[in-house]
């Protein structure tokens, strides 16, 4: 491994404790972004980053963050590793573009037989790049039709797939997600989510909506993500994978934000020993480069020839690059050990957290370095987002009530403790006003 950039102080305090934020720099950013971006965007808080290593950021004015974050679960080899800026670089000085849809790329191949390595089902799989989250749920939709020849899906309350069309009416997490933009994708019906019972899909689905012979796909995140970091009871997939098996239907398992290592294993599911017959991945995948994913029994994609689907940059050879230097990463710096030892002891650190505040902190949950807290209402969820902004401390909101840490998985012992220190004075701050 090469040297951090320049600009990096090991020395300096990580992070140093931001007292006012944002600066006057970071309000500059915002009032010329406010003016020219689109308002959709949810924007979180005034976090305005410069440049980052590792697990810190360091924003426009100069303060430092612990990114607890990693840019919505993406950074997962941390910002900035040196191997990744190292393949990044080279690919970019080789060649920038060449789709892939039409021609033949080495890196997309490499990148393809990379995942495919790692995949959690038996048998052969066969892989396609996508840009982006959305774009690798919509291929796996299409590919689930078109493999199956049925026209119906069923996903779950609570989840998040993406924003273009098939994967916003797949989500079932918000309904602003989906006011103004009806009419949605036909045929696309919702469950509850874990830890309800999985016989609604039958008692009710199967029985009063859709017989179960006409359902392509079960869309599933092994563990929730934006929804609020909900891990399903043990058995719960299993028993998901059982009703898919007695009615020929696939089960996709939505690994955007779970896999690439969050949570101690490649890949959620592998918790479960549940097998999937289509896993989605994106965020995590290229370190930051936008890269997606979908791999399937390669009998599936066998069924669709030339032409049924195709992208111009998906799988663009910088973010391939990317890519496979990630996954080296990930296996030479034992990354998955790491996310398993510093998330362990993360949700350790905010048990005990819970414990003093039992009345703020209602549930600490999660698996390795993909950890969920819930607070009784959102608007104490958006007060601890806040005071740990303040601190230096990067968290995001999630679901109804919870505040989500999804750290990079090169997050050190160091760090994780400045992460609990500093999440711990957020909660005493909140809990006070709420007791004052
Ligand atoms: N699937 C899951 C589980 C996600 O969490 C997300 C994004 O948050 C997506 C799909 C969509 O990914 P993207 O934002 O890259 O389109």
């Amino acid at each position: 491994m090469t040297a951090a950039p320049s600009w990096f102080d090991p020395k300096r305090p990580q992070p140093d404790l931001v007292t006012d934020v944002p600066g006057p720099e970071a309000k500059a950013v915002l009032d010329r972004d406010t003016a020219i971006t689109s308002p959709s965007l949810p924007r979180a808080y005034a976090i305005a980053p410069r440049r980052g290593y590792g697990s810190v950021i360091e924003d426009v004015d100069g303060n430092l963050f612990l990114d607890f974050n990693a840019g919505i679960a993406v950074n997962s080899t941390g910002h900035a590793h040196p191997t990744v800026v190292a393949a990044v670089k080279e690919q970019a000085e080789n060649l920038l573009h060449y789709s892939a849809s039409d021609f033949y790329l080495p890196v997309y191949s490499q990148m393809c037989e990379t995942l495919a390595a790692t995949a959690p089902m038996d048998g052969k799989v066969r892989v396609f790049l996508t840009n982006s989250g959305a774009e690798a749920v919509e291929g796996a939709l299409k590919l689930s039709r078109y493999a199956t020849g049925r026209q119906y899906v069923i996903s779950f309350f609570g989840s998040f797939h993406g924003r273009t069309y098939g994967a916003m009416t797949l989500t079932g997490s918000k309904s602003k997600y989906h006011k103004g933009f009806g009419p949605l994708l036909p045929g696309v019906l919702h469950a509850p989510y874990a830890p309800a019972s999985l016989d609604y899909i039958e008692d009710v689905l199967f029985a009063h909506q859709v017989e179960p012979t006409e359902v392509a796909a079960i869309f599933v995140e092994p563990i929730q993500g934006e929804g609020g970091f909900i891990v399903p009871p043990a058995g719960w997939l299993a028993r998901l994978r059982e009703i898919c098996d007695k009615h020929g239907i696939l089960l996709v398992a939505d690994e955007v934000q779970s896999g690439m290592g969050r949570t101690g294993k490649m890949w959620a599911i592998e918790h479960t020993g549940v097998k999937p017959d289509i896993l989605i991945s994106a965020k995590g995948i290229a370190s930051g480069l936008p890269l997606g994913a979908f791999m399937a029994r390669a009998e599936l994609m066998e069924k669709w020839g030339a032409g049924a689907h195709g992208s111009t940059y998906g799988g663009s050879p910088v973010p391939c690059a990317a890519g496979i230097a990630t996954m080296k990463v990930i296996q030479e710096e034992n990354l998955l050990d790491n996310a398993t030892k510093q998330g362990d002891f993360l949700l350790a650190g905010l048990r005990e957290l819970q414990k003093k505040f039992p009345e703020t902190v209602i549930d600490v949950r999660g698996v390795a370095l993909m950890i969920g807290v819930e607070f009784p209402t959102g608007a104490i969820a958006e007060r601890v987002q806040d005071a740990a902004f303040r601190r230096g401390l990067l968290v995001l909101e999630a679901g109804v009530n919870a505040v989500r840490m999804s750290p990079p998985l090169v997050l050190t012992r160091e760090q994780a403790e400045t992460g609990l220190r500093l999440f711990g004075e957020a909660v005493a701050e909140v809990a006070g006003q709420a007791s004052a």
